[in-house]
């Protein structure tokens, strides 16, 4: 597919192209076409980088390590001097610990106390560790079966000077900040935040502090929202409630579109509803609405309304999450300008209940993930997973992702699951 020239709506008249059952890995490839990295970007101290994406690549300006050193606490010396199948005796000329180098040269038949990191002085090739060694003052025995070459880290073996040692598009993680902080580099340049506006829509919503009237609720989908965006370290528009009038979503809609790379609603876009939000879209951008074959968060929008990116998820709170992190969470680090954006590993484990499961359609129950003391995975479903019941993402720590062909699962079975938390 040509994907610079052709429109939202062009591509949504493939002949394949169906918007009432449309699969999830298709939908996430049509989005995809659209997305390219945002322009901007900005220098920052490391430290800042945090949570960013890199928008150059660095090229290390150093060998690192700097000098050959020591791998082990021990002693220096040539390996040719140590016997093969025998224990050998050098004489211990100096020290070289880690900052305070030996300044002397190694001749045959000695040695240098050396500590991990202590520069390898000259002459020396070889390291022995100290539990392979016997000291009696300046004497030292080695125990037989060293090679040369042991326990030195050469200079340059992390990296060479003028390497590459991270790319462009690298979300920067505490070890990306301790290997720029390795070379010496003080600021580097990453993409600036991204600006994403979000607001709920409903006649039925009620911000924290209101009475609630009869039929009405409070809003949380603001909040699961946030949450979602801040951790992935958006610069965030918190535009409200806004009510099922056309008027007045049509000013968010503007506002929105003017205000940010991503425009992200909730509700408003299921059948019924969709009808007047769909031809107000329609006059103000490219927006293409689809009922994806999954459970939850069966309707879903999207499209570009001005230079923005629009995401229209379903209303339902648990439908809300789900839709975000398997459609705007990659396509957000796409425009974000990460480099490769994966997919958020899945693996096996044992479900120990039975699953309520109609074939056709994707369903993102949730799980809570278990390990046996023998390393084994078990899986069980929190509970009632009706896609308004926001506790069932509260006790879960993982999706359990049952595929289209997939029926009833037995307990007993494996399915596949995906963690909702990542350790770094
Ligand atoms: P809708 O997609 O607008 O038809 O909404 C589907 C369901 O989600 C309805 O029960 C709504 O009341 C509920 N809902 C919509 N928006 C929110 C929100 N922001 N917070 C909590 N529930 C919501
Ligand atoms: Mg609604």
């Amino acid at each position: 597919m040509n994907t610079t020239a052709m429109s939202i709506t062009q591509a949504s008249c493939a002949d394949d192209y169906d918007p009432n059952s449309m699969p999830v890995a298709k939908a996430r490839a049509f989005i995809h076409q659209f997305l390219q990295p945002i322009d901007g970007t900005m220098r920052v101290p490391v430290r800042e980088a945090l949570g960013r994406v890199l928008a150059e690549d660095i090229l290390s300006p150093v060998n690192v390590p700097s000098h050959r050193n020591s791998a082990m606490d021990g002693w220096a010396m040539r390996g040719a001097d140590l016997g093969a199948d025998a224990e050998t005796t050098l004489h211990e000329i100096g020290v070289s610990f880690a900052g305070k180098p030996f300044s002397g040269s190694v001749g045959k038949g000695q040695c240098v106390r050396i500590m991990t990191g202590g520069v390898v002085p000259e002459g020396a090739d070889t390291v022995v560790m100290q539990e392979r060694a016997k000291a009696s003052g300046k004497s030292v025995t080695f125990a037989a079966g060293q090679k040369t070459g042991q326990n030195v880290r050469e200079a340059g073996e992390d990296l060479k000077a003028g390497s590459l040692a991270l790319k462009r598009g690298r979300i920067v993680r505490p070890a990306e900040l301790g290997l720029v902080a390795s070379l010496g580099i003080g600021e580097v340049t990453v993409y600036r935040p991204l600006r994403v506006a979000f607001f709920s829509t409903g006649d039925e919503l009620k911000s924290i502090g209101t009475a609630l009237g009869e039929g009405e609720i409070y809003d949380s989908n603001r909040y699961t929202l946030h949450g979602m965006l801040t951790r992935m370290g958006c610069d965030i528009l918190d535009m409200g409630v806004v009510r099922d009038d056309p008027e007045a979503l049509e000013r968010a809609f503007e506002r929105a579109a003017a205000n940010a790379d991503v425009v992200i609603t909730s509700g408003g876009v299921s059948v019924g509803e969709a009808d007047f939000v769909k031809s107000m879209l329609t006059k103000l951008g490219e927006v293409v609405f689809w009922k994806i074959a999954m459970k939850p968060g069966r309707p879903l929008a999207y499209g570009k309304i001005g230079g923005a990116h629009f995401f229209g998820l379903p209303g339902n709170p648990v439908s809300v999450m789900v839709t975000f992190y398997q459609f705007v969470r990659d396509a957000m680090l796409v425009l974000m300008g990460a480099d490769p954006v994966l997919p958020v590993p899945t693996f096996r484990a044992t479900c120990t209940a039975k699953l309520k499961k109609a074939p056709g359609r994707t369903e993102f129950q949730r799980g809570i993930l278990t390990q046996a003391a023998d390393g084994t995975l078990s899986v069980k479903p929190t509970g009632e997973q009706g896609s308004g019941i926001l506790k069932s993402m509260s006790e879960a720590n993982c999706f359990i992702i049952l595929g289209d062909a997939t029926g009833n699962v037995e307990a007993g079975s494996t399915v596949e699951v995906q963690l909702l938390e990542g350790i770094v």
